[in-house]
C-alpha cells in the first residue's frame, strides 16, 4: 500500500463541510496523527475485509439456495416424470372409456330403433331410411306400400331397366319352354286413382282396400313393378308361376306379396306381382325367405287402418 491510496481513503471519510477546516487540522497535526491514521486505515481495511467475507458467504448461501433449487427442480421434474409414467398406462382407458361413454350416448338411439322394430324378423338391424319429393327410400330402395306412398306427379312411366331385365328373364323362360308375358306393368297415380274409385263406388271403400290399392299406395306406379301373365289364383301352380319363382331373382327380381307373409306386406299372396330390385338385392331378399318389408324392418298399413284388421288385397 502506498499513500496517495491512504489519503483519499481518508478524503473519502470526510465530510464536506468540514473539508476546508479539515485541512488547516491536516497540516497542523499532520504529524502526530500518523498513527491514529493508520490505526483508522487499519480498521477501514478490516472492516471491508470483513465486509467482502461476509459478501463471499453470501455468495456461497446464494450459490447453495440456487443449487438446492436446481436439484429440487431436477426431483421435481423426476417425480412429474414417474408419474406421467405411472398414469399413462390409464390414459387408454380414459379414452376407451370416453369412446364407450360415447358408445353409451349412441346407443339409446340404436336400442330405440331396434325397440321400433320390435317383434319383426329383422336380420339388418339399421336402414338408411330417405324422405325426398314425397318418396320414401329405404337402404335406397324406393318404396311403396300401405305405408309409404308416391306423389300424384311422380309419373316416371315403365322403367327401362326393369323392362330390360324381364325381356332378359322372358326369353331364358321361352328356353326352357315357359312363355312370360307383362299383364300390367306401369300404372299412373290417376289410372290408379280411377281403378280404386271404380271399386269403392261399386263396392264401398271397405271392399276397395280389399282389392285395390289407394291411389298413390301402388308398386305400379313406380315402374318397377309388373304383374305376369294371369292375375289370378289360377296362376298359382302353373309351370310359369313356378318357373318365375325359382328364377326371377336371377334377373333382378322377387315375388313382392310370397306367401304367408301378409301380415307384414298387407297383402294376400300375389304369385303374379313381380318388384324390380336389381339381381344381387333381389337374390339377397329372396334367399334371405323374408318379405321386403320384414328385410328392410317396415311397415305396410294405411295410416286410418285399425290394428288386427284384415284388410290384404288381391290387386296391389
Ligand atoms: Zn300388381
Amino acid at each position: 500500500m502506498n499513500e496517495p491510496i491512504w489519503r483519499s481513503i481518508i478524503d473519502d471519510g470526510r465530510s464536506d463541510d468540514h473539508q476546508d477546516a479539515g485541512k488547516e487540522q491536516e497540516e497542523t497535526k499532520a504529524e502526530p496523527d500518523v498513527e491514529e491514521q493508520q490505526r483508522r486505515i487499519a480498521e477501514k481495511l478490516a472492516r471491508k475485509r470483513a465486509a467482502r467475507l461476509e459478501a463471499e458467504r453470501k455468495r456461497i448461501r446464494k450459490n447453495r439456495i440456487i443449487a438446492a433449487c436446481s436439484l429440487a427442480g431436477v426431483i421435481l421434474m423426476a417425480v412429474v416424470v414417474v408419474k406421467a409414467a405411472k398414469s399413462s398406462p390409464e390414459e387408454p382407458q380414459t379414452a376407451s372409456s370416453a369412446v364407450s361413454a360415447e358408445a353409451q350416448t349412441k346407443d339409446p338411439g340404436k336400442k330405440a330403433d331396434s325397440s321400433s322394430a320390435a317383434g319383426k324378423t329383422d336380420p339388418v338391424p339399421e336402414h338408411k331410411v330417405e324422405q325426398t319429393n314425397g318418396m320414401t327410400f329405404v337402404d335406397d330402395i324406393l318404396i311403396v306400400n300401405k305405408t309409404y306412398s308416391l306423389p300424384r306427379d311422380y309419373a316416371p312411366g315403365v322403367s327401362e331397366v326393369a323392362v330390360n331385365a324381364f325381356n332378359r328373364m322372358s326369353e331364358a323362360a321361352a328356353n326352357d319352354g315357359v312363355s312370360l308375358w307383362i299383364n300390367s306393368g306401369y300404372r299412373s297415380y290417376e289410372e290408379q286413382e280411377e281403378l280404386y274409385n271404380g271399386y269403392a263406388w261399386e263396392r264401398g271403400a271397405e271392399e276397395a282396400d280389399l282389392v285395390s290399392s289407394r291411389p298413390g299406395h301402388s308398386e305400379h306406379q313406380t315402374g318397377l313393378a309388373f304383374d305376369v301373365n294371369d292375375t289370378s289364383f289360377g296362376f298359382e301352380g302353373t309351370e310359369a308361376s313356378d318357373w318365375l319363382k325359382e328364377h326371377c331373382c336371377e334377373y333382378g327380381f322377387i315375388i313382392r306379396f310370397p306367401e304367408g307373409k301378409e301380415a307384414s306386406t298387407g297383402y294376400e299372396y300375389e304369385p303374379w306381382h313381380i318388384r324390380y330390385l336389381g339381381k344381387k338385392i333381389a337374390t339377397e331378399v329372396t334367399e334371405s325367405g323374408l318379405s321386403l318389408e320384414e328385410y328392410l324392418g317396415i311397415t305396410s298399413e294405411y295410416p286410418d287402418e285399425s290394428a288386427g284388421e284384415d284388410s290384404s288385397e288381391t290387386h296391389a
